[in-house]
């Protein structure tokens, strides 16, 4: 298979691939498509490099959704790389270790710890902390690192060969690069693979997520020790 390239349109000649890890002297036009958590992860070190992104995000405006997630070293280290890491602490619980415990007794069947364990192992903590927080902290620091964020722009149509999106106000965008980053459902996939888009699919597994004051979960004997001391209990 032939290696992409990129060839200079004025100029005609191959001008090869960009090292991500590189300062970039040849400054992309970039278009983004949604505003998760991956889209503001991708916009932030490419317009650190000096790409010029434009984010468009379907939504009217970015709210505080979701709960908490567990986030592991491998992602950590990456968003330290960016200058990250103490906007993140802020606001993020360090658990001292994960307890594995029978579901019908609550037996510890196995434990692993976390902190400080995990930064010194893999060189990033592992954190909980809440999705809109991690959201937040993206977000200010893809503004300053000068990506333009454009709510209430949903892409419905994407030409290849140009590159280009055309959003529902049927405005059209063109970018030498657009990278789509719109979540689970994925317009971008099922416009691009077709019928061969899998998508997600139904299994016969539910999760259920509940929040509980800790005030409460203190009150009650048979819960206060969950909450006496930082650590994650699964059963
Ligand atoms: C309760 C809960 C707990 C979780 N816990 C964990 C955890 O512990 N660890 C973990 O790693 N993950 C966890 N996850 C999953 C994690 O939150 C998601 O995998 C992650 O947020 C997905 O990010 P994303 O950027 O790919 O997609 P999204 O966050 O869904 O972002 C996609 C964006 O694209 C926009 N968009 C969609 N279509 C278009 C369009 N056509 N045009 C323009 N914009 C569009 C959407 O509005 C959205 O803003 C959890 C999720 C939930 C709900």
């Amino acid at each position: 298979m032939a290696q992409p390239s990129i060839v200079d349109s004025g100029t005609g000649t191959n001008i090869g691939i960009p090292k991500i890890n590189s300062a970039s002297s040849l400054k992309l036009d970039i278009a983004i498509v949604g505003a998760g958590i991956a889209s503001l992860s991708a916009a932030i070190p490419l317009a650190q490099k000096g790409h010029y992104i434009t984010v468009y995000e379907s939504a009217p405006e970015l709210s505080e959704i979701g709960a908490g997630v567990q986030m592991t070293p491998n992602a950590i280290r990456l968003w330290y790389s960016w200058g990250l890491g103490p906007d993140l602490l802020k606001n993020a619980a360090l658990p001292t270790g994960l307890n594995v415990r029978r579901w019908r007794d609550g037996e510890m069947l196995s434990y692993t710890g976390l902190t400080p364990d995990f930064e010194q192992k893999f060189g990033a903590p592992y954190f909980v902390i809440h999705r809109a927080h991690i959201h937040g902290v993206l977000y200010e620091h893809a503004l300053k690192a000068g990506v333009r964020v454009q709510v209430g722009c949903r892409v419905i149509d994407y030409d290849y060969d140009a590159p280009c999106v055309t959003l529902a106000q049927g405005e059209r965008i063109q970018a030498d690069l657009v990278v789509a980053v719109d979540g689970i459902n994925s317009f971008a996939r099922s416009h691009f693979m077709g019928s061969e888009a899998s998508g997600p699919r139904r299994v016969s597994t539910a999760a259920y997520r509940l929040i509980v004051e800790v005030e409460d979960l203190k009150a009650d004997p048979t819960t206060a020790w969950i909450v006496s001391s930082p650590n994650l209990d699964i059963w």
